[in-house]
């Protein structure tokens, strides 16, 4: 079946996705790349994975100390999407890179120079031939300034700490304790906070981005917003 771009016979653009966490990136850019038949990639998936890397070799510790070995953490490392799962080094880790303790520890893995130059090299070779729905922090300010379209997600805290909230309910095993909505909100906004603060590619909406809020849009408006921008942005 011909998806809609190529029934309509657009040309193909990069769409790059920003915003905080839990602000309804993936959930978009994930339809999108559906609807545009386009490929999605999730970087944050990328941050996660690096960091649950880091955890599995014990470096973690020894890296807030002596950030530098990161490097070495880093040879050899690969990750690849297959549909909606994430393979690090070989291995299926989609479910084990959602877990609340890679949350907390990934905005330290994701600050280290080493690790962003690896990604975005990474990201970047994934989204040359354009096509693509990208989404993170930085793809509209660093991994790809030339993006065509560039989008801007907001929404409150607390909203984007009860999405949190149903996701770790929705992929729990029912075994551990899901942490209270409080405690998620605090986290979430620190880790905004440390995102934000970073020194190397923090988040911040890139001036030609188009800032859209979620706190009150349904996911299916969501969607169809920047599905609509995309499409205008092609034919132009
Ligand atoms: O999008 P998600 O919440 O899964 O991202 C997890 C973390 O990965 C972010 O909080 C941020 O520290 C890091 N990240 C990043 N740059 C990106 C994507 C994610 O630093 N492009």
């Amino acid at each position: 079946m011909l998806q809609e771009t190529e029934k309509i016979g657009i040309k193909r653009i990069i769409i790059a996705i920003d915003g905080p966490a839990a602000s309804g990136k993936s959930t978009t850019a994930r339809r999108v790349a559906q609807r545009l038949g386009y490929t999605y990639i999730d970087t944050g998936a990328m941050y996660r994975s690096a960091t649950l890397k880091a955890l599995q070799t014990g470096v973690l510790e020894e890296l807030r100390r002596s950030p530098e070995l990161v490097s070495d953490m880093l040879q050899g490392i690969t990750i690849h999407f297959d549909g909606d799962h994430v393979f690090l080094d070989g291995c299926d880790v989609t479910t084990d890179i959602r877990d609340n303790q890679i949350s907390r520890e990934v905005s330290f893995v994701s600050s280290l120079k080493p690790v962003r130059d690896k990604l975005k090299e990474m990201q970047q070779e994934l989204g040359r031939k354009g096509s693509v729905v990208m989404d993170g922090r930085d793809i509209g300010t660093v991994v790809f300034p030339e993006a065509e379209l560039k989008i801007f997600l907001v929404a409150d805290a607390r909203e984007r700490a009860k999405r949190r909230y149903a996701e770790l309910l929705a992929n729990s095993s029912g075994s551990s304790a899901l942490p209270n909505l409080d405690l998620l909100e605090e986290e979430i906004k620190q880790r905004d906070r440390d995102d934000e603060e970073r020194k190397y590619a923090p988040l911040k909406k890139h001036p030609e981005a188009k800032e859209i809020d979620t706190s009150r849009l349904t996911i299916e408006r969501q969607v169809e917003i920047v599905y609509n921008l995309a499409l205008e942005i092609s034919r132009e």
